[in-house]
């Protein structure tokens, strides 16, 4: 029977059971080649000067039947079934593979964000992988930023301090994705060597009217300059929004506002048309 009566666009199919079993045996399938897989670049810009800073690689499956298969549908199971490991390996090499391209090709100033769940994060040889990587694709490592989310390793916080200085010392920076949806404590903010906090959309919907909204990110921003870290806002739509967070002083912006994650050539040309 397949897959091919799957509406991967509903809830529903996240949560049925056989067609996550489904889904898993076509994820493996795909992770055999990799070649259904491929990472779109979602830019961001300066938010005082429009100009395109960096970029976050957003991985897509194009399922051979059911076509486009969002993230949230195929994360889930791959951290699941144990395939984590595989795909978030996959995408981090071609991710550093694009960057140093585009490197080589003159795009200068702009990091490309990868994003690690906590899977592969804690993976044994996570950091050995990382080094590798770098080596291999010659990518210039001060460009890419690794994003992690906050629920991540905070249960190990020694262990997980550990491995960011191990990450750092090979040249990377780290960043705190979807910053302040967690339930950690914010005591992890000085101990841990972080480079930029990502406020989440959930923040930035309400601006520039909801006054919790306004005093969230503007504590975010605020806070993350005392800290030294470069603050990113994610899922800015409106132009208000994005007036509203550059008067506040946040440095980066990235939301369909700018762009949508696009296609790398396209990136290319929105690089060059906002630089
Ligand atoms: P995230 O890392 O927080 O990525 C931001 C998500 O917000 C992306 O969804 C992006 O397309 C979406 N977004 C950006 N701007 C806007 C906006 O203005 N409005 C709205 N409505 N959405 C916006 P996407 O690509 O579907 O990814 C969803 C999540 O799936 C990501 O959240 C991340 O947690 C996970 N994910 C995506 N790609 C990867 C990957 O390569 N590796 C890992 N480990 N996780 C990934
Ligand atoms: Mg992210
Ligand atoms: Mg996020
Ligand atoms: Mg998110």
């Amino acid at each position: 029977e397949g897959v091919s009566h799957i509406n991967f666009y509903s809830v529903e199919a996240n949560e049925d059971l056989k067609e996550r079993v489904d889904l898993q045996q076509d994820l493996r399938k795909a992770l055999q080649t990799n070649e259904e897989f491929f990472l779109l670049y979602q830019p961001q810009v300066d938010a005082q000067t429009g100009v395109v800073k960096g970029g976050e690689a957003l991985v897509r499956w194009r399922h051979p039947v059911n076509g486009i298969v969002p993230p949230f549908l195929f994360i889930p199971v791959a951290e699941q079934y144990g395939l984590m490991v595989a795909l978030g390996e996959w995408i981090f090499r071609r991710a550093c593979t694009q960057a140093a391209q585009w490197q080589q090709e003159g795009m200068k100033d702009v990091s490309i964000s990868i994003n690690v769940s906590g899977k592969q994060f804690s993976a044994p040889n996570f950091v050995d992988f990382v080094a590798q990587c770098l080596a291999e694709t010659q990518v210039d490592p001060s460009g890419i930023i690794i994003e992690l989310t906050e629920s991540l390793a905070m249960d190990d916080a020694a262990a997980t301090i550990n491995l960011l200085h191990e990450l750092k010392s090979l040249g990377l920076q780290i960043s705190v994705d979807d910053f302040g949806t967690g339930y950690s404590s914010l005591s992890y903010l000085k101990n841990f060597p972080l480079d930029e906090l990502k406020i989440d959309k959930a923040f930035v919907d309400g601006l520039p009217n909801d006054k919790g909204d306004q005093a969230i990110t503007s504590a975010i921003i605020t806070m993350a300059k005392k800290l030294s870290f470069k603050v990113v806002a994610e899922g800015v739509e409106h132009k208000e929004q994005a007036d509203y967070l550059a008067q506040a002083d946040c440095d980066l912006i990235q939301g369909y506002y700018f762009s949508k994650p696009i296609l790398p050539e396209e990136f290319m040309s929105f690089y060059r048309e906002h630089s």
